[in-house]
């Protein structure tokens, strides 16, 4: 864990939406944070987007859990590695360009 909440936060709702990792959720009596999912905003981020928007300034780093930026970017990257292949599975994630020989939908 690097961030955490403390029971100050007042279920605003803001910080939610727009963490890039999707480590807030919804606790028992107020908003929390995956650890296993928190990056300090490492990878999308500069600053870590909840800190900056909270109303409250109730998202400290947690004294017992801090982390270095090397751990941080590990987790991005595995947090990274996680989503690709359920991404790539639709077909939303487009291949390489390949040649592709007439297939009959030649557009006009
Ligand atoms: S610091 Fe960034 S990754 Fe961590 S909970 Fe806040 S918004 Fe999400
Ligand atoms: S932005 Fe702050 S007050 Fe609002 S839900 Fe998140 S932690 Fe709670």
């Amino acid at each position: 864990m690097a961030l955490w909440i403390t029971d100050e936060c007042i279920n605003c709702d803001v910080c939610e939406p727009a963490c890039p990792n999707q480590a807030i959720s919804m606790g028992p009596q107020v908003y929390r944070i995956d650890p296993d999912r928190c990056t300090e905003c490492v990878g999308h981020f500069e600053q870590p987007q909840c800190v900056q928007l909270c109303p409250v300034d109730c998202i400290p780093v947690h004294p017992e859990h801090v982390e270095s930026r090397e751990q941080l970017w590990e987790r991005y990257l595995r947090l990274q590695r996680e989503a690709a292949p359920a991404r790539a599975e639709p077909g939303a994630a487009t291949p390489p360009p390949a040649p592709q020989p007439a297939d009959g939908a030649t557009p006009r």
